[in-house]
């Protein structure tokens, strides 16, 4: 809460009601006979007002200053007392009549200022003039609180700035409907999410250890056991099934805040608001759900350890029959903290499922993992809205930022867990088949399901040298003569993918080799789909395997998922990932023969003066290193064309 803005009071009224006394009362603490028509501003500083704001309290006078100044003074006001005087009828009359049309008039029929009436001169009056005060109450939703003081005795004076004050910081109006004598709905909204994030083991029972979790979040102490009880006699004494087990049902929950606003203890029900991100219109904090993350060029993200954590516990507290998945309602439960339900059908074409295409726990940890490689504000902010701050400070301990890709590359190691793979190749080779098959789908099942809600990504774990590791697939459509753009180029390994029953389909990935991976660090795959079926001859230069040797490339793949699926393709996607050098330092020593390092930055250069298009990427570091022989180079490249 430190973090509000000042505290602006205005005191507004007919003349002579004793506004400027008030103001000077509370000051001095003493009743001054002579006062100026006017009040200078005062601030009171932070630490001496009950509630730690700066407040400034601000007079008005009909006699100094015009409309347009009090228009100005009651926009800027953030909260307003219209004072009156118990013993001057008019002064009563013209609250309904003028003031607090007044004040809609400057701010809006609906507005939210708060407003307080304040009946001064109370040690003249021989009753009170609450009676008839109260029904304006009722007529004018905006009036907070009134109030009865003298100036003069000092009676009630400093509780008029103490509720002004409360009004501002703890405001009524977005979270309790007077006239209906009910939270509104975004509050019992706000309530029931805090609700089910506090009931740890989702019995609908907040049970006295939850409860005191609970106290201890909000209010930094947990509840003496006794008053723990007491809560619960008046909420059994107050609501049917608001005790249930001995423990605090949801509606018990709600009936307990409805109480505490009753009774003008707004400020419990807004520190717990407060605590799980709400701001005063309750929505969730920009700081609450969008923490800042700084991700460099290079570098991606993860889960932590305490991310997957988290999610895991959430995965098996929603996950009531314990069967391992999450069925439809349970997957529906687990979001009911959000304001929408994030996963679509697709989600269950991209990460495992059960044979009912029910989320596994294995595929809800994938897919977490997938938006969070993709799309990291989307993982901090449904883990803000699934309650991880109840458990810790700030949802940013769930992410991992790894270092940039170019210094594992350069020490030869990475400590990433989660690696990227590109596949590429033309129409009908088998990609999506590819894709499924890394969930254990063979063809028989990729048949059944909706073409539709296929998704271009799939994602699950996989051994890398007894290390369980993360690989994404992702299926990039791209025709044969297009340039891929850096995002597409983008990945830990590539896969390129012909289907050894069409004779056209290799030189897709012939070309798609030459024109962007042979000169990237990105290894690369070749992979022959279908393979169950006999091999034709490619219409192409080489065979794929000549194509490979020549290269440098590990022979083809073939992968077949008719009925079980090869599991080695994927292994050995995410080992080239995890240890992309691998290659070439198995190469640096098998064949260090000169003209084969020539023939390689040879052909880095034929590359880059054959095909214009590609200047633009990623040759950086190589021209730095070859400006000294670029010259001579490409006079040898032009001496043999
Ligand atoms: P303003 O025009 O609203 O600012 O009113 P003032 O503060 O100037 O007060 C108007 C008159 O009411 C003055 O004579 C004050 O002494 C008197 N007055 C203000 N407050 C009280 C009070 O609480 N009790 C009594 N008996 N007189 C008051
Ligand atoms: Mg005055």
């Amino acid at each position: 809460m430190g973090s509000r803005r000042d505290v602006r009071i205005l005191l507004v009224g007919d003349a002579g009601v004793g506004k400027t006394s008030l103001i000077l009362s509370l000051v001095s603490e003493e009743f001054a006979e002579d006062v100026p028509s006017r009040a200078e501003e005062i601030t009171i500083p932070a630490d001496v007002t009950p509630e730690h704001v700066p407040t400034h309290i601000v007079d008005y006078s009909a006699q100094e200053q015009d409309e347009n100044v009090l228009q100005e003074e009651i926009l800027k006001a953030s909260v307003i007392c219209v004072v009156y005087s118990v013993t001057d009828e008019d002064s009563i009359q013209r609250l309904t009549m003028y003031w607090l049309p007044l004040l809609r008039a400057s701010l809006g029929d609906e507005h939210r200022t708060p407003v307080i009436l304040v009946g001064n001169k109370v040690d003249l009056a021989d009753f009170p003039s609450l009676e008839t005060i109260l029904p304006i109450m009722n007529d004018f939703a905006e009036v907070e609180t009134c109030v009865e003081c003298s100036a003069r005795t000092l009676k009630n004076i400093s509780e008029v700035f103490y509720y002004a004050q409360k009004a501002v910081l703890h405001p009524t109006a977005p979270v309790y409907n007077p006239e209906e004598k009910e939270l509104t709905p975004g509050c019992r909204k706000a309530l029931t999410r805090i609700f089910r994030i506090c009931d740890l083991d989702n019995d609908n029972i907040l049970n006295d250890e939850e409860v005191n979790a609970f106290q201890q979040k909000c209010f930094n102490a947990p509840l003496h056991p006794q008053a723990l009880e007491d809560v619960k006699a008046i909420v059994s004494r107050h609501t049917s099934e608001g005790i249930c087990d001995d423990g605090i049902s949801l509606k018990g929950f709600l009936f307990l805040h409805t109480l505490f606003i009753q009774k003008g203890r707004h400020e419990t029900t807004w520190t717990v608001l407060r605590k799980f991100g709400y701001d005063d219109n309750l929505q969730l904090t920009k700081d609450f759900i969008a923490p800042r993350l700084q991700v460099g060029p290079g570098s991606t993200t993860e889960l932590t350890h305490q991310g997957y954590s988290f999610l895991t516990n959430l995965f098996d507290k929603y996950d009531e029959d314990c069967d391992g998945c999450l069925n439809p309602t349970e997957l529906q439960n687990l979001f009911s903290t959000c304001p929408i339900m994030p996963w679509g059908p697709d989600v269950n074409n991209t990460v495992c499922t059960n044979s009912e295409g029910w989320i596994t726990l294995q595929g809800y940890l994938a897919q977490w993992t997938l938006t969070t490689l993709l799309d990291v504000p989307r993982t901090l902010e449904y883990l803000g809205h699934l309650g991880y701050h109840y458990h810790h400070e700030t949802q940013l301990s769930a992410i991992q930022v790894t270092r940039d890709k170019k210094i594992d590359l350069e020490k030869r190691q990475t400590t990433r867990n989660v690696f990227r793979c590109h596949v590429l190749g033309s129409k009908n080779v088998g990609k999506t088949s590819l894709l499924q098959g890394l969930l254990s789908r063979n063809l028989r099942y990729v048949a059944t399901l909706n073409k539709h809600l296929l998704s271009s990504f799939t994602m699950n774990t996989v051994q890398v040298y007894g290390q369980e590791k993360y690989l994404m697939l992702h299926e990039v459509d791209v025709a044969m003569c297009e340039m891929l753009t850096p995002t597409e180029l983008d990945c830990d390994v590539a896969c390129l993918v012909y289907d050894v029953t069409n004779p056209r389909s290799f030189e897709f990935c012939a070309r798609m080799y030459l024109k962007h991976f042979i000169d990237s660090k990105i290894p690369t795959l070749i992979v022959a789909c279908k393979a169950e079926h006999p091999e034709v001859r490619q219409d192409y230069e080489f065979t794929p395997a000549q194509f490979c040797s020549r290269y440098k490339l590990p022979p083809p793949q073939y992968f077949t998922c008719i009925d079980k699926v090869n599991w080695d393709v994927y292994v050995k996607l995410a080992t080239m990932a995890a240890y992309p050098n691998l290659k070439r330092l198995v190469h640096m020593l098998l064949v260090h023969q000169k003209s084969l390092w020539l023939e390689e930055k040879f052909r880095h250069l034929k590359g880059l003066y054959t095909d214009e298009n590609k200047v633009y990427i990623r040759l950086g570091i190589g021209l730095v290193a070859l400006t000294g022989m670029g010259f001579a180079m490409y006079k040898i490249l032009r001496a043999l064309r």
